[in-house]
């Protein structure tokens, strides 16, 4: 799906101020796309910053342009530009939304999930691209900007992140031909394989088998589960680590689910499909959303409660699926 003009026209000559907001614990897809875009902006000489409610996280601060990150607890003033990616929800700003955007602010909402609510001055929603990085590739090309480095470095890594390095069913021809583009526009992939995943702490790999043996399997060997405790291991380690994907990595397993506590009385849960059940639709009863094979929501009550009634749910998707 190519960009819309419209889109392409309000960021063709971005006269006054541009923001690159992200939304709640940004990821590579977020972090890739609106440091990619803001990037190439930056270099065609407009005045562009970049912000969000919460960090860079450690794991990717190799990205370029990631020391230009600012976290805000309220926006400072009105942009005239806004640009949002990867983020169905304008909520998940936590408001910095609402307090950037002016009555002539335009902000520009690119996407690749499902359930985004298009709230934009212009949508550009595309859920057949793996990662936002796909669109923001194509965008970056009909802009006739040139794909430095540094740009091309974000793009991968957000392609990179959302595929699970290649590895799920979202994964296309497109996305090699992309990932391709991009390593020739120099993106080493070997680089953001090390940075992701080579970089571990010294007791990491301690930590993590703490954290493995709480891995639970139903008996009909359909749903793995991991529920993580507030402080069994510190914080980085769960942030750093893709936990759901050891659940998910049993054969057999159709839904995995990760829940971690991350206060007294709140679970963030993580769910991953393997193309059987739509696991968006299960968050979508918990408030959350997310695509078909991966999707998350926040609980309220204890780990013991939040996995009862998640996984009573789950059971429930999977039931009716056979049906
Ligand atoms: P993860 O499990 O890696 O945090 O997220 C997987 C997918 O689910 C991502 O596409 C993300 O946008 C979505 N997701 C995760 N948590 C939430 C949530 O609390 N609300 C919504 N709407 N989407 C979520
Ligand atoms: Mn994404």
């Amino acid at each position: 799906m190519a960009p819309p003009g419209e889109l392409l026209e309000a960021l063709r000559k971005p006269g006054g101020t541009v923001l690159c907001l992200g939304h709640v614990h940004p990821d590579g897809d977020v972090l890739g796309t609106l440091l990619g875009l803001g990037l190439a902006l930056s270099a065609a000489g407009a005045s562009v910053t970049f912000a969000g409610p919460h960090p860079v996280p450690d794991v990717l601060a190799f990205l370029p342009g990631s020391d230009r990150w600012q976290v805000w607890k309220a926006a400072p003033a009105f942009f005239d530009i806004i640009v949002m990616t990867d983020c169905p929800n304008p909520d998940r700003s936590e408001g910095l939304l609402e307090g950037a955007r002016g009555p002539r602010s335009r902000v520009l909402n690119i996407d690749h999930h499902p359930d985004n609510r298009r709230y934009g001055s212009i949508d550009w929603i595309d859920p057949s691209a793996a990662a936002t990085g796909e669109m923001i590739f194509d965008l970056l090309v009909a802009l006739g900007l040139p794909l430095t480095p540094a740009i091309a470095l974000n793009l991968f890594t957000a392609v990179h992140t959302d595929t699970g390095s290649f590895r799920y069913s979202n994964t296309t021809p497109r996305t090699f031909r992309i990932a391709a583009e991009l390593a020739a526009a120099g993106a080493d992939p070997a680089l953001v394989s090390d940075r992701l995943y080579q970089q571990r702490g010294r007791d990491s790999l301690v930590q993590l088998g703490t954290v493995l043996r709480r891995v639970e399997v139903s008996d009909d060997g359909q749903v793995a589960w991991l529920s993580v405790p507030r402080d069994l291991v510190p914080r980085e380690l769960v942030e750093s680590e893709d936990l759901v994907s050891y659940p998910r990595s049993i054969g057999g397993v159709k839904v995995a689910v990760l829940l971690r506590e991350e206060a007294p009385g709140t679970v963030k849960a993580s769910l991953r499909a393997k193309g059987e059940v739509a696991v968006n639709k299960i968050a979508h009863r918990f408030g959350g959303g997310g695509h078909e094979n991966a999707a998350g929501c926040t609980l309220s009550g204890t780990l013991e409660e939040a996995a009862a009634s998640l996984l009573q749910a789950v059971r429930e998707a999977l039931a009716s699926g056979r049906s």
